[in-house]
């Protein structure tokens, strides 16, 4: 990364974190972490439980300051008390649970709280509620009561109140994690078409593999650190390491590996069913 595209997206750099649990008892949480993402990237974080991958995109909405270390958010420093603000609007945070987000009775409402409380005038955030509803395919439920939509539509309507505030990052940690397996899907197209067309950052974080394929490059982390980083190939190809960190490759990387290893001519890093059902057309015309 150049020097100005790297003023230009996020960086975490040497990040130590401890939650003080009493006076005598502090966790590591982030022991000296380095990340660097540039805008436009869609980056998924791996990790198994307490791995510290909701510290980490914490820090990147200043919600917490490291320890040791610095994080830029748009080359603005997240220790900055007069950039908080700012840092919050540019990089909007999603989390697990639809219901604790949403907090008004009716949709469009919902989605103007966070222009309301910038100061936007009335006229302009009408524009922005509309313009971040039809961003996420939720237009005609604008006067509908959240509670009635599913958890795939209430995690849509999230991301609207987020895309509201006109962000260039949004972060969100297990999006996915209370929805059926539409829903996820639904969630995961939708951030992918953010980031296509509009050029919005996206840090995803999972615990589901098969997610980690949306991803121009997967991190993975362990104890407070990020021991992994690549583009999907590259890690899950490194399958001894990743299955160490307590992971599993993709259910079709797994397939692959498979039929590589009882003697089928294929690729045995190939991830996704389009490219498995390629390979298999190539190999049964003999190609
Ligand atoms: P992950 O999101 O990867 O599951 P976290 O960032 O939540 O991991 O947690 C990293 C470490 O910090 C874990 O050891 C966890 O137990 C600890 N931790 C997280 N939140 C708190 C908290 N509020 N108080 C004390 N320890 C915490
Ligand atoms: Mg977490």
């Amino acid at each position: 990364m150049t020097a100005v595209e790297k003023a230009r997206g996020l960086e975490a750099e040497g990040v130590v974190f401890r939650y003080e649990v009493d006076e005598s008892d502090k966790v590591l949480a982030l022991a000296g972490a380095d990340l660097e993402i540039s805008q436009g990237e869609f980056v998924v974080v791996l990790g198994p439980n307490g791995s510290g991958k909701s510290t980490l995109a914490k820090h990147f909405n200043a919600l917490l300051l490291p320890d040791e270390g610095d994080v830029w958010v748009f080359g603005m420093n997240t220790k900055d008390p007069e950039l908080t603000w700012e840092i919050r609007r540019s990089a909007g945070m999603v989390f697990q649970n639809p219901d604790n987000q949403l907090v008004a009775t009716v949709v469009e409402e919902d989605v103007a709280f966070g222009p309301e409380n910038l100061g936007v005038e009335p006229g302009d955030i009408r524009t922005l509620v509309a313009g971040a509803l039809k961003s996420v395919g939720m237009e005609e439920f604008h006067r509908h009561s959240p509670h009635h939509l599913s958890g795939g539509q209430k995690q849509r309507v999230a991301i609207a109140g987020i895309l509201a505030m006109k962000p260039k990052c949004i972060i969100l940690d297990e999006p996915t994690a209370m929805l059926d397996p539409s829903g996820r899907e639904e969630v995961m197209k939708t951030i992918k078409r953010l980031n296509e067309e509009m050029g919005i950052t996206v840090i995803h974080i999972t615990h589901f593999m098969d997610e980690a394929l949306y991803a121009d490059r997967v991190i993975v982390m362990d104890k407070g650190e990020i021991v992994m980083a690549g583009t999907p190939k590259e890690v899950f190809g490194q399958w001894k390491r990743v299955s160490q960190v307590g992971l599993e490759v993709p259910p079709v990387g797994q397939l692959s590996r498979r039929l590589w290893s009882s003697g089928v001519n294929i690729d045995p890093g190939i991830l996704t069913v389009d490219e498995l059902v390629d390979e298999l057309c190539r190999l049964k015309s003999g190609i």
